[in-house]
């Protein structure tokens, strides 16, 4: 019922030259997957997905909004920007900008109200660490997390939303969540959005993000409640992530 959403979070990495390539290598590969699939890339390259992307079935967006509409906010880069730049998606509250960049949850709130303002569909990052998860606390850390979003939108915007729980002790180290460990999750995260609007939250895509790739995918993405990957490392390698949407 819900379609399988397979996203690439490039971080901060690529360049002109390498970006055409893998664009192009993505977009050749993507023929006949009946998943959605998109790229988030530095904002500096939202012009050059825009130029090679358009009217491909790949999709783009950013890694950040402002919470701001615009104004004296140096550095900030605001939805209508991004939407200028033709972004369906930008992923928002993932754990590096919680953690490097001090996000609060109020303030990854804010910035979903942003994006969803600008038509711009949040991927609302959610996820504990491995001292919250080893102290029992994973269901409380994730619920006040998607709490604070909730709280912020109205009933009818949850159906507008991408949810990806990606749990920081499983990104960029190998180290993945069970099939199990992640449906349990993610099922958790359904039924706080069933409380908030029980009818869109049946078809909300909540992925999984957190050293997802080729190998692991199809078993992931079996689960009932995981509708699709949020991709780091292996979104960086065309063969890759064309594997993963392929398996979703
Ligand atoms: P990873 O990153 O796939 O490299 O673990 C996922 C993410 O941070 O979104």
């Amino acid at each position: 019922m819900r379609r399988k959403l397979v996203v690439g979070n490039w971080k901060m990495n690529g360049s002109r030259t390498s970006n055409a390539v893998l664009l192009s290598e993505i977009v050749a590969g993507l023929a006949a997957s009946g998943a959605a699939s998109a790229v988030c890339v530095p904002a500096p390259y939202l012009a050059q997905c825009q130029a090679q992307l358009a009217g491909s079935a790949l999709g783009w967006g950013a890694q950040d909004v402002s919470a701001h509409a615009s104004g004296a906010y140096t550095g900030e880069i605001s939805a209508a920007m991004l939407q200028d730049f033709g972004c369906s998606y930008v992923v928002i509250g993932h754990s590096e900008r919680r953690a490097y960049h001090g996000e609060s949850d109020a303030q990854v709130a804010a910035k979903t109200v942003a994006a969803l303002a600008a038509g711009i569909t949040p991927i609302v990052c959610i996820g504990e660490t491995l001292a919250q998860r080893e102290a029992g606390q994973t269901n409380a850390v994730v619920a006040q997390q998607l709490g604070a979003v909730l709280a912020a939108i109205g009933g009818d915007d949850v159906a507008k939303l991408v949810l990806a729980y990606e749990p920081v002790w499983a990104i960029g180290t190998g180290k993945t969540a069970t099939p199990q460990m992640a449906q349990d999750v993610h099922q958790e995260l359904r039924g706080q959005l069933v409380a908030k609007n029980a009818v869109a939250a049946a078809g909300v895509q909540i992925l999984y993000g957190g050293s997802m790739k080729p190998e692991n995918a199809k078993e992931l993405m079996a689960m009932p409640d995981i509708d699709g990957g949020l991709i780091g490392g292996a979104a960086l390698k065309a063969a890759d992530f064309l594997a993963i949407i392929h398996a979703a």
